[in-house]
């Protein structure tokens, strides 16, 4: 299947797309985590991208679209998370796959949910997995149960950066649930993990 999540900062998109890539076997491509390898990596592509993701701002289209484009393996089935975020985006996206996307999954919470959550989101610094201190901590503390890493803050979740990351949501994703209003099913994200899977199951 071929499915995109979308929903504001924090509002589950990363939990959710790795228990639904695996459940459906298909490969789960998250370009905030493309690109935070980039940045690791000091590639050219995450030297340019880090002003904007420091700032909450979105990194330009072209970049990410590139980045994706080179990234997917096989177009026939996919978990999309957080990309598209923006209308140009969304379009290159049906222009680049031979078979059109089949689900767009909306994770539907509210403001003061996110931000309880991004205040206790943790991420490896690693392979990027996120854990929540409250609901979903490690195994061993500030440890990745995946790969072993330390899990981090991320610079763009301190409350200033939130903010601007909110205010791009609505300004330049949100256009997307219009363009995208014939195959998106909106979901109460604020639900517990398990609530909100079953949910996204039963939509699709
Ligand atoms: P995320 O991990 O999805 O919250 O993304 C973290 C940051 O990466 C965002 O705040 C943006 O700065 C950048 N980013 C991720 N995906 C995109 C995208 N599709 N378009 C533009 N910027 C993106």
């Amino acid at each position: 299947m071929r499915i995109i999540l979308l929903g504001p900062p924090g509002a589950g998109k990363g939990t959710q797309a790795q228990r639904l890539a695996n459940t459906l076997n298909v490969v789960h491509y998250a370009t905030g985590n493309l690109l935070r390898t980039a940045i690791a990596n000091k590639t050219p592509v995450g030297l340019s991208a880090q002003p904007y993701m420091d700032g909450g701002n979105l990194v330009p289209d072209q970049v990410v679209i590139d980045l994706l484009m080179e990234s997917i393996v096989d177009f026939s089935g996919f978990v999309l998370d957080g990309f598209p975020r923006t209308v140009p985006q969304g379009e290159a996206l049906s222009i680049a796959l031979p078979k059109p996307v089949q689900k767009v999954i909306l994770l539907d919470t509210p403001e003061e949910v996110i931000v309880e959550r991004l205040s206790q989101r943790r991420t490896c610094s690693g392979c990027s997995a996120p854990y929540n201190l409250t609901t979903k901590p490690p195994k061993i503390q500030h440890t990745c149960d995946i790969c072993g890493c330390s899990l981090v803050l991320r610079n763009d979740d301190k409350p200033e950066t939130i903010k601007v990351r909110q205010q791009r949501y609505r300004e330049d994703t949100e256009p997307l649930l219009n363009y995208y209003q014939r195959i998106i099913s909106k979901i109460d994200g604020s639900k517990s993990m398990l609530e909100v899977e079953q949910a996204i199951m039963k939509a699709l």
